[in-house]
């Protein structure tokens, strides 16, 4: 044996083998919806800044399909070295109830790395739409709920999650529009085409703040630092009303503990770093703290989130399959 070859070996051992060495190349991050949405957004944010401590750029990729279900069944196959992983919102503890049929079980087929962001929804309709405030909303939607129609990115997304307890908080139903995001939703509603959508802060503040569509309210607890003016649902009659949407990130189940753990602590780099917080602030989004950027507060929320939900939308009878 050479040398060079046993100085080799002793490397690799001292340094615990090939999995040390993670990442030495491109890392692909699947986002479940269309680009230019709000998940591509914290998708893009949050992969910038992961990919510095890790050393290797996050490619974020794009696998939208019907429901955001296309892109956590791709990841469950995919193979678990921390090359592929998956950011996904609220869907993921929704779609379980929604899909009789779903080919994962996201408490099972997953490692998880930890949450991301909590993002407020606003109810936001066409810019030419004839009401001033909520109340004129209200009384356009029941006076024309035959020709209303009602903006989402598929069953299971967090647009019709957000439109169904709209709905039924109104107890009028409009005909629902899916699109494969609330990116191409947003373009039709700047077009006139749909009435309304609620969506995430993070694709409609911008639109806002242009003027481009009507705010009718946000879905939070309390009003949005980033949109001070515009009331909650709640304070405009509709108790209980609240819907956060949240985002994680998962790997293939039996991923490498080592591999797992370099993730974690890129993500706790990124909830941390200012200018995350920054761009998540002024489109009204929240990181959660470090300590919440972990598998194990990702799995409990998780749980809770599915806990919380399935009973909802098993009352609500609605199913995508
Ligand atoms: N997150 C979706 C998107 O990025 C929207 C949704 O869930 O409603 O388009």
């Amino acid at each position: 044996m050479s040398n060079r070859f046993i100085l080799t070996l002793l490397a690799l051992l001292l340094s615990g083998g090939a999995q040390a060495q993670y990442p030495n190349r491109n890392v692909t991050m699947l986002v479940p919806y269309a680009a230019g949405g709000p998940t591509d957004t914290v998708a893009r944010v949050t992969a910038q800044a992961m990919g510095k401590p890790l050393g290797q750029t996050i490619v974020v990729e794009n696998r939208p399909s019907a429901g955001g279900i296309l892109a956590p069944e791709t990841i469950k196959n995919a193979k678990p070295d921390g090359y592929n992983i998956l950011i996904h919102h609220i869907g993921m503890a929704t779609t379980p109830a929604l899909y009789r049929q779903l080919r994962f079980n996201p408490l099972a087929d997953f490692d998880y790395i930890g949450l991301i962001n909590d993002v407020p929804m606003t109810i936001i309709a066409r810019q030419n739409i004839p009401a001033k405030d909520f109340k004129e909303f209200l009384a356009y939607i029941k006076a024309n709920k035959d020709k209303v129609s009602y903006a989402n990115a598929g069953i299971g997304a967090a647009s019709h999650l957000c439109g169904m307890l709209f709905m039924s908080a109104i107890q009028t139903d409009v005909l629902t529009v899916p699109y494969k995001g609330t990116a191409p939703a947003m373009n039709d509603l700047l077009g006139g085409t749909v009435d309304f959508m609620c969506d995430q802060t993070t694709n409609t503040t911008t639109q806002i703040k242009a003027g481009k569509v009507k705010v009718y309210g946000v879905t939070s607890a309390k009003r949005v630092p980033s949109l001070p003016e515009v009331p909650t649902m709640i304070e405009q009659g509709l108790k209980d009303f609240e819907v956060g949407i949240w985002h994680a990130l998962y790997a293939p189940k039996g991923t490498p503990k080592d591999v797992i753990d370099k993730l974690v602590a890129a993500l706790q780099v990124a909830v941390k770093d200012a200018d995350v917080n920054k761009r998540f602030a002024d489109l009204g989004a929240t990181a959660y703290p470090a300590d919440k950027a972990t598998p194990a507060a990702l799995q409990a929320h998780l749980k809770a989130e599915i806990d919380k939900w399935g009973p909802i939308i098993k009352k609500a009878g609605v199913y995508a399959d």
